[in-house]
């Protein structure tokens, strides 16, 4: 199925082909502030549809994960890393920047992101 996402403002904006349904809510020293629920998908999954001047990019710890907010609004609707196990290329996406899932149908899984 086809997800249409973006950040509040709309300039950054993507599609995204997948299934949303576990979510995790990470507890890292970022996730907890931000608040987001992510959902990982291959990057293949996932095309931007708007371009990339239009966000910023916040890496920390290892900054092995790129993640992406939008430079207007502040919205934080996707990052991009590579699985550590496979080395395939990865898109993390904030699941509450995709208008038409039902936040409350999802699964969440919560995630120690704190102690990793
Ligand atoms: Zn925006």
């Amino acid at each position: 199925m086809a997800h249409r996402g973006s950040c509040h403002c709309g300039k950054v904006a993507f599609e995204l082909d997948g299934e949303v349904g576990e979510v995790i809510d990470c507890n890292c020293s970022m996730c907890r502030r931000r608040g987001g629920l992510l959902a990982f998908f291959p990057a293949e999954a996932f095309t931007l549809l708007t371009p990339e001047s239009d966000y910023g990019t916040y890496r920390f710890n290892a900054e092995r994960i790129a993640h992406h907010f939008c430079l207007t609004c502040g919205i934080a609707p996707f990052s991009e890393g590579v699985n550590p196990k496979t080395g395939e290329k990865m898109a993390c996406v904030n699941v509450r920047c995709l208008p038409d899932v039902d936040l409350s149908s999802l699964s969440v899984r919560q995630v120690d992101g704190a102690s990793f």
